[in-house]
């Protein structure tokens, strides 16, 4: 049977942040100095802090990523950046599909598709993420809603590609899937990946999302087919953070 991939651990910092806050970032790489977990860490500061985080966390083990990339290379779309600007400021990674651009900026599949083909382009991992909605979940329609968003948004090349299993209802709201849920729906992906490519789909990580904690990472983490975390909330701390890295001791 082929080896589990590598955990990761990913904390998304979403619009929080300033040049002060590098002091969690140096306090999370104390603690890794300390007690190295078993899993990559990164972190997904908002785009002000990358080039200032990834010079920090140089030499540390811990990565930095960016939360959001335009598909193009360059080019007049006023406020974006773009998977080279990206990399080119210490972006190693960039989070794509994310609930909260589906929602609020309107991100379709196939935009989400477009962007992680430009983090590819870039040199940078994509983590794509998909989820159901509250009412999804409700219909029973948890499966054919991520067998959809898989459809629609994962390029052709897989490799080297993350996926992030967040269901909509649990984000923010300290809600979370039983792990039988969360095992069901990520062996439906992992199935999707290998079907779709035999020799990447056993090593593509599946991050499980929403409202991870300390308290609840062990349980989360020890689910088959969850190859880590994306941490929102509890990414902002360090003693958070690193508490449910732990979880891989
Ligand atoms: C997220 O937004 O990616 C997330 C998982 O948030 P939280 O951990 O706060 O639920």
């Amino acid at each position: 049977m082929a080896q589990d991939p590598r955990p990761l651990v990913a904390g998304n910092w979403k619009m929080n942040g300033l040049a002060a806050s590098v002091a969690e970032l140096e306090a999370i790489m104390a603690g890794v100095a300390e007690k190295a977990p078993a899993a990559d860490l990164m972190i997904c500061p908002p785009a002000t802090l990358i080039s200032l985080f990834a010079k920090t966390a140089a030499g540390s083990g811990i990565a930095i990523g960016a939360q959001d990339c335009h598909a193009e290379v360059s080019g007049a779309f006023t406020g974006d950046l773009s998977a080279e600007m990206l990399k080119d400021a210490g972006a190693s990674a960039v989070i794509v599909g994310h609930s909260e651009r589906r929602t609020l900026h309107g991100e379709s599949d196939e935009m989400v598709r477009a962007k992680a083909i430009a983090a590819r382009r870039a040199g940078l991992t994509a983590i794509l993420c998909v989820g159901e909605t509250r009412e999804e979940r409700e219909a029973n329609a948890t499966i054919a809603r991520i067998h959809r968003q898989l459809d629609g948004s994962l390029p052709d090349t897989l490799d080297g590609l993350v996926i992030a299993y967040e269901p909509v209802w649990a984000i923010g709201t300290g809600l979370t899937p039983t792990p039988e849920d969360v095992a069901k729906v990520h062996e439906m992906i992992r199935n999707y990946l290998i079907s779709k490519d035999k020799s990447a789909g056993p090593a593509i990580r599946i991050l499980y999302g929403g409202s991870v904690k300390p308290q609840n990472a062990r349980e989360l983490m020890a689910v088959r087919n969850v190859n880590g975390a994306l941490v929102g909330g509890a990414s902002l701390k360090a003693a958070d953070f690193l508490g449910i890295a732990a979880a891989y001791a």
